[in-house]
């Protein structure tokens, strides 16, 4: 063929050579990168040699506008903003009591294979059609002001959420504190969570204690670990539960942000009853008290006193939220945490402490950073108080203890 055409199928032969084997030897986006610059090359240079100089500046900018428009659309559709998107998981725990299988290979794997399912058919699933004039329950509120969901029995179809949970293979934490005479509740917590909490679906407990050797053997199913974590005590019961969010806000730094996806932090003193499952799973999730959940804002346990770090001003107030029961993604746990303990140490150096301690720091937080989705009582029913007729359920309740005697 004349020259002019060897000089046309030079550039357009290499563009797929590079296209069919450059995927073998790096990622797709750098592919398509190098294949505009490498046809812009060639036309450049070979251009010249057929055509006038003015021709080869109109043709280099047109033929590159082509092949970006064509490959970057393939580049920018969901499944690589998906990939781009996968989080974090790079390094196991070093201290482990048990090792769970959380290396970088295996979870990164596992997950890409779920994006190649993304669009298979999930298995057929019949349940009552919802209908927009007939809401699920009409005596408790359903929604916040700011569009979080609010957890109720007879809400959700569990069904549902587990077989959209199930495609996304997360691993969930739950932190919780076993210290000095608390040691007791371990077995009713461990043997009630690892029955009710998530079932089916992979949990990792984190237990912090003082007295290790003192944990019962259990056997969990096998989808939930334990691991049992070594803390220092404290003479006052108040610092350990306060000191509770700085320990969350270290380890979260150095090991969970690592290994789970969400992270829950729940009191030790109380037993599940029902089944508390993915609905629990969002960004920030609050738990709305059992003790307050009907009282006007300003009649409620809020810190008040100005001079502490958690005042909330007289006129505001969401929900009173639980400090026993509280979690999300890890990041948002993380800036949490932090917040909150930052709020305990200022307090600390100014010679005051709020009300309810730490629980008075979450208030102040999920007040100005809203949580994404509520629980209900139901999630933290206190043992003590009658149960009224919104309350369908109790699936998670405060064990009756002997205040005194237990913190002493
Ligand atoms: N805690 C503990 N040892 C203590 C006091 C508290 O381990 O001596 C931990 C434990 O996880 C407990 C949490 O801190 O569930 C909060 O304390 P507590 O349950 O006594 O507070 P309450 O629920 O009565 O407000
Ligand atoms: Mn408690």
């Amino acid at each position: 063929m004349d020259i002019k055409k060897v000089h046309i199928v030079i550039p357009i032969v290499m563009a797929g050579i590079i296209g069919y084997f450059g995927t073998e030897i790096m990622d797709i986006k750098k592919v398509h990168i190098l294949i505009p610059i490498v046809m812009a090359g060639i036309i450049g240079y070979l251009g010249t040699k057929i055509m006038d100089i003015k021709e080869v500046h109109i043709l280099i900018p047109i033929v590159m506008a082509g092949i970006i428009g064509y490959l970057g659309q393939v580049d920018l559709d969901e499944t690589s903003l998906v990939i781009s998107r996968i989080p974090h998981i790079s390094r196991p725990s070093s201290q482990p009591v048990r090792q769970v299988d959380l290396d970088e290979t295996s979870l990164v794997i596992s997950r890409q294979t779920d994006l190649n399912e993304a669009f298979s058919v999930l298995p057929r699933m019949s349940y009552p059609q919802p209908f927009v004039d007939k809401p699920q329950r009409t005596d408790v509120l359903l929604m916040s002001p700011w569009l979080a969901p609010i957890m109720w029995e007879g809400t959700f179809n569990r069904d549902i959420l587990n077989a959209q949970y199930r495609q996304k293979k997360f691993v969930v934490g739950v932190a919780t504190f076993a210290v000095k005479k608390y040691v007791r509740f371990i077995e009713g917590f461990l043997g009630s969570a690892n029955k009710f909490f998530l079932s089916g679906h992979r949990v990792n407990f984190y237990l912090f204690t003082d007295h290790p050797e003192k944990v019962p053997s259990m056997k969990l199913a096998p989808e939930k670990s334990l691991f049992i974590i070594p803390v220092q005590n404290y003479s006052r019961w108040q610092d350990i539960s306060m000191n509770r969010m700085d320990i969350i806000s270290n380890r979260i730094r150095t090991h969970w942000h690592y290994e789970v996806d969400y992270l829950y932090s729940m009191d030790i003193d109380v037993q599940m009853f029902e089944h508390i499952g993915v609905e629990i799973i969002d960004t920030l999730v609050g738990t709305i008290s059992s003790w307050q959940y009907t009282k006007p804002r300003d009649s409620n346990s809020y810190e008040r006193r100005p001079e502490s770090r958690a005042a909330i001003p007289s006129g505001e107030g969401d929900f009173y939220y639980a400090a026993s029961f509280y979690g999300g993604s890890v990041s948002e746990v993380y800036k949490l945490t932090t917040a909150c303990f930052k709020g305990v140490t200022e307090d600390r150096a100014n010679g005051i402490e709020a009300k309810w301690h730490e629980e008075s720091h979450l208030n102040k937080y999920l007040l100005y950073h809203k949580p994404t989705r509520l629980l209900s009582p139901e999630y933290y029913w206190d043992e003590e108080l009658p149960r009224p007729q919104i309350i369908r359920v109790k699936r998670l309740s405060s064990v009756r203890k002997d205040l005194e005697e237990v913190r002493s």
